[in-house]
């Protein structure tokens, strides 16, 4: 029984990109056409996030060359998250892939992704199998990061990025997310779905440069933290505690100084140390707080992800 496949593809400022990628997304229908995985509708969803440049021309010449070709033109630039939303809300299928543009993620296990999903599968992720093609900065952090994850009891599947084919019913279980900032890593393994995971080697970037430069890398990892997880919060409380039973500890030391053995605690130091040290703490908490209520404050306004200006 073969299935229609959907693939989607954010693309923002891939145009040297766009046409190979079409080139080899195409050819890979064709043989998982003739290998009798996905039936001849299967198409490829190109989600123009907003680009600048030649894209969104190039997607059109694609679509007037194959009719398998779809194209999706976002208002502007809503980021990768919300663009693989866009595209999996337009996208029909039984089966949907979303897939980076430079594809550095081998296109080659999506077959091995519908082998999962015939057998029953809803969420199919595509892992990496080493790290190799990263800077020891970025292996680094992320590897930091998922402990990170793990210590504030966030599930995700490590060295998983945006690479994986999700069923029909996952995929409209996930629209009904209706968060405004999207981390869909996060909200997946909440489905509660039947998954399985497909290894694939991730090669460099062909062509073009990467769109996520550190500010956007540490703001959505900041989201996956604040959106999945309120221990910071209980971290400030418990911080708090800590801090209030010391200082009663040392109200008694300073007393069992002063009435028993006579000694004075001398000056400077003792009081400019906890003041700044409380001064700083309070500043830290209130700025974790402050975080949480921005992200009530945006939440609360429901406003649209994204605007779909076009589609083909
Ligand atoms: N992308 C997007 N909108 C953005 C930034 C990125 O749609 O605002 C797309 C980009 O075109 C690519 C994918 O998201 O297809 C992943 O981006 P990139 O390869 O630059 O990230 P990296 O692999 O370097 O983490
Ligand atoms: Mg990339």
């Amino acid at each position: 029984m073969s299935v229609t496949l959907a693939i989607v593809v954010p693309c923002y400022n891939e145009q040297e990109m766009l046409p190979e990628a079409s080139l080899r997304l195409l050819a890979l229908l064709d043989r998982l056409c003739a290998a009798g995985q996905a039936s001849a509708d299967s198409a490829v969803y190109f989600v123009d996030d907003g680009s600048a440049d030649r894209t969104w021309a190039l997607i059109e010449a694609e679509r007037a060359r194959d009719a398998r070709v779809h194209g999706v033109k976002l208002s502007r630039n809503c980021g990768h998250q919300r663009a693989l939303l866009a595209g999996l809300s337009v996208a029909r299928g039984d089966a949907v892939v979303t897939i980076d543009a430079d594809l550095q993620d081998d296109p080659e296990a999506i077959s091995a992704m519908l082998v999962h999903h015939a057998q029953g599968c809803d969420i199919v992720y595509g892992v990496r199998r080493d790290r190799g093609s990263d800077s020891a900065f970025k292996r680094g952090t992320a590897r930091a990061y998922y402990r990170l994850l793990r210590l504030l009891g966030v599930e995700v599947v490590h060295d998983h990025a945006d690479y994986r084919l999700m069923s029909r019913r996952a995929v409209d279980h996930l629209l009904d997310y209706a968060e405004v900032n999207v981390y869909l890593r996060g909200i997946l393994p909440l489905l509660g779905l039947r998954s399985a995971v497909v290894h694939y080697d991730r090669a460099a970037r062909h062509a073009g440069t990467s769109k996520y430069p550190l500010v956007r890398m540490l703001a959505l990892a900041a989201d996956g933290v604040t959106s999945f997880s309120v221990a910071p919060l209980r971290a400030i409380a418990l911080m708090g505690l800590i801090v209030f039973v010391l200082s009663f500890a040392m109200v008694g030391w300073v007393l069992y100084g002063k009435w028993f053995l006579n000694t004075e605690i001398p000056g400077w130091a003792s009081s400019v140390i906890p003041i700044y040290f409380l001064g700083g703490t309070q500043l830290l908490s209130i700025g974790v707080l402050g975080e949480y209520v921005a992200k009530m404050y945006l939440e609360t306004k429901r406003r649209p992800r994204f605007f779909i200006e076009t589609v083909l």
